[in-house]
């Protein structure tokens, strides 16, 4: 049996336990990204402690990423980029729907250049751009 999701934590060195399987069709079912709150509803009794270590978990080899789109709220999606353990190339530019609240990787949309002071030592740039998504115009 060849599950693509247990094949993609197993290629990034976790076991795959229930919680980690069902966190990760998460993302994999979905073409916006998801908060911490939307996962924990889909399950019928997750501990939060479990949920936030699996999500680092995620994040920390490389299977999702972080966006923080303006809200206060995180959102993880998953990373098409080759994103390695402890190295993210989600170069790409992230969209916010004021309408519909839903955030979005703009993947073939990379982040510009942006020269600063040699004094500051930028580690990453992120753009979130916010408006009016193709399914509320
Ligand atoms: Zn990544
Ligand atoms: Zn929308
Ligand atoms: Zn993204």
């Amino acid at each position: 049996m060849n599950d693509p999701i247990s094949d993609i934590l197993q290629s990034k060195g976790l076991r795959a336990t229930p919680v980690r399987l069902k966190v990760l069709e998460q993302f994999q079912g979905s073409d916006n990204a998801v908060s911490p709150k939307e996962i924990e509803l889909r399950f019928d009794q997750i501990d939060r402690i479990t949920l936030y270590r699996t999500l680092k978990s995620f994040e920390e080899k490389g299977i999702v990423h972080k966006i923080d789109d303006g809200t206060g709220t995180p959102k993880y999606a998953m990373c098409i980029d080759k994103c390695d353990e402890g190295h993210h190339h989600d170069d790409h530019v992230h969209f916010h729907c004021n309408d519909c609240g839903n955030t979005f990787c703009v993947e073939d949309v990379e982040v510009p250049y942006i020269k600063t002071p040699p004094k500051l030592k930028v580690a990453k740039t992120s753009i979130v751009m916010n408006g009016t998504c193709e399914k509320c115009q």
